[in-house]
């Protein structure tokens, strides 16, 4: 496997950053994860925007252009024969002696691009028998919109879920309302088939996948409602999934370890799951 590390393509097992990046010493970085379909990247250009986005956010400097970027991405996935799989970029303020404060102006933002296949048909296979979500008090910062490397409670939350025997897991704000899950956005479909997920603007990360999603959804002519729901209105769905880059739309069968709805795929999360790549742009 070959990675890219700031302006090199290393073989992966000697892909490595100084110690003093402060990627390693303050989680002070971005990424994007971004889904490669026979070795083409999907929706790459909103995954770029929304990397200025965090970076602007985080007044880290731009690395280079998109153009650049794009480059490297392709080109990781080229070098690794990726067909289907996922293409990881991230970058962080740089390397600089340790200390709180931004490091002194020019320096350098550290780029690393990696990429790994994921067996398309293990995915599909455990989409169509669905996967379990438990959830979490809500105990991130508020600056969730920002797609931030400093993924503590999200890597604690993947964990217990993990333990659960789960797949995902949901925080829940104070109000009872479920946010997102650790790496994906969350859906409910209500039993008078209206589709339900939480307003980019409240707590949550923009998914490129929601984004996408919303639209297929509208263009099957689906009830959409961009609202926040209840673990309670969860409960009491008749289907539920997650979206993201990795996974597409994933159906979701289990909450808390009780059944949603049927305890089956629901037939708007594979429709959706289905129909995705009908509408998500790839390059
Ligand atoms: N929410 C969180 C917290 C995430 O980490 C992710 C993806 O990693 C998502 C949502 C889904 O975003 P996307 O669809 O852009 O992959």
């Amino acid at each position: 496997r070959i990675a890219y590390v700031n302006g090199r393509y290393l073989p992966h097992r000697h892909a490595s950053v100084h110690v003093e990046d402060r990627g390693y010493q303050f989680a002070d970085g971005v990424y994007e994860v971004c889904e490669v379909l026979g070795g083409r990247l999907v929706d790459e250009r909103r995954h770029l925007e929304r990397l200025d986005r965090s970076l602007r956010e985080l007044a880290i400097p731009t690395p280079m252009t998109h153009a650049a970027l794009s480059a490297v991405l392709h080109e990781v996935v080229r070098r690794n024969s990726v067909t289907d799989g996922m293409v990881y970029l991230q970058v962080t303020r740089g390397v600089a002696r340790r200390d709180h404060p931004f490091p002194p102006p020019g320096t350098a933002p550290s780029v690393v691009v990696t990429a790994r296949r994921t067996d398309r048909a293990a995915q599909d296979a455990t989409a169509a028998k669905g996967v379990a979500v438990i959830t979490v008090p809500e105990n991130r910062w508020p600056r969730v919109d920002i797609k931030s490397t400093s993924l503590l409670p999200n890597v604690l939350a993947k964990q217990q879920a993990k333990e659960a025997g789960a797949r995902e897991a949901w925080f829940v704000a104070p109000d009872g309302t479920v946010t997102e899950g650790a790496s994906t956005n969350a859906w409910i479909v209500t039993p008078d088939r209206r589709i339900l997920t939480r307003p980019a603007e409240g707590g949550i990360l923009r998914g490129i996948t929601r984004t996408v999603v919303l639209e297929v959804a509208k263009a099957l002519g689906y009830q959409l409602e961009e609202r926040a729901f209840t673990v309670a209105e969860a409960h009491a769905a008749s289907e539920a999934f997650i979206t993201a880059a990795t996974t597409v739309v994933m159906p979701v069968v289990r909450l808390d370890g009780v059944l949603v709805g049927q305890g089956v795929p629901g037939p708007i999360a594979t429709t959706l799951r289905l129909k995705f790549h009908d509408f998500s742009e790839v390059s």
